[in-house]
């Protein structure tokens, strides 16, 4: 936060508080995550907003090597007003801020009624919606019929619902059903989020 606000194009609005959080996925032997959130006002475009941010991690020495490891700082540019973007270097709003708990707690406290504009929520609403929506989990790989017949027997273990491949229609149909009040196309945007993110671990 320091550093952001020395920069003559960045102004902070207001820093959440630290809540830690164990870390999830990645090399196991892990020490516990710190995450915040910080508002800013910047007339910085959102490209030169990520190569500040990257400055940051530099001089705190972050080191790049192996995807989610222990690191000393990761900065990520979670919403830039109502800005859809998707390049090589740069996806806004972040892709996988929809389904994490420990982005979207701090980002709360700083930005609640702000939109995510692929889903037309808010901040508030998509932590909420952590606590009230259907989980899913999808297994792939393994030759037929070894992928379904895990799948069948986890969904019988966790009492979930099976949902097999080779009926994909009869997926389709179910997941249309309106989800109790909430909206379907916000559902699949998040749904569709987090299946990149598996598809990348
Ligand atoms: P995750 O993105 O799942 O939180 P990570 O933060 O550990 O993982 P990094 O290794 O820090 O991933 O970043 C990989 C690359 O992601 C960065 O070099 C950057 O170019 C790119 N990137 C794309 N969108 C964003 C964004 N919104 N914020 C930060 N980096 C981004
Ligand atoms: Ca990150
Ligand atoms: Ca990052």
């Amino acid at each position: 936060a320091e550093s952001l606000s020395r920069h003559p194009e960045i102004r902070i609005e207001s820093r959440s508080a630290y809540y830690s959080t164990q870390p999830i996925g990645g090399p196991s032997g892990q020490d516990e995550f710190l995450n915040a959130c910080i508002l800013c006002e910047t007339s910085l475009s959102p490209e030169s907003m990520l190569r500040e941010l990257h400055a940051i991690e530099d001089q705190l020495g972050r080191i790049r090597n192996e995807r989610w490891a222990p690191r000393t700082i990761d900065l990520d540019l979670l919403l830039y007003d109502q800005l859809i973007l998707d390049t090589p270097q740069l996806t806004v709003p972040h892709p996988r801020m929809t389904f994490r708990r420990f982005v979207l707690t701090p980002a709360v406290e700083i930005a609640a009624e702000m939109l995510h504009p692929p889903t037309g929520w808010t901040v508030r609403e998509l932590l909420a919606r952590l606590d009230t929506a259907q989980n899913y989990l999808a297994i792939s790989g393994g030759a037929y019929p070894l992928g379904s017949r895990i799948a069948r027997e986890s969904s019988d273990r966790l009492r979930c619902r099976f949902l097999p491949d080779s009926k994909a229609r009869e997926f389709e149909e179910s997941l249309e059903k309106p989800v109790s009040h909430e909206n379907w196309h916000q559902q699949v945007t998040i749904l569709l989020a987090r299946r990149i993110d598996l598809g990348k671990a």
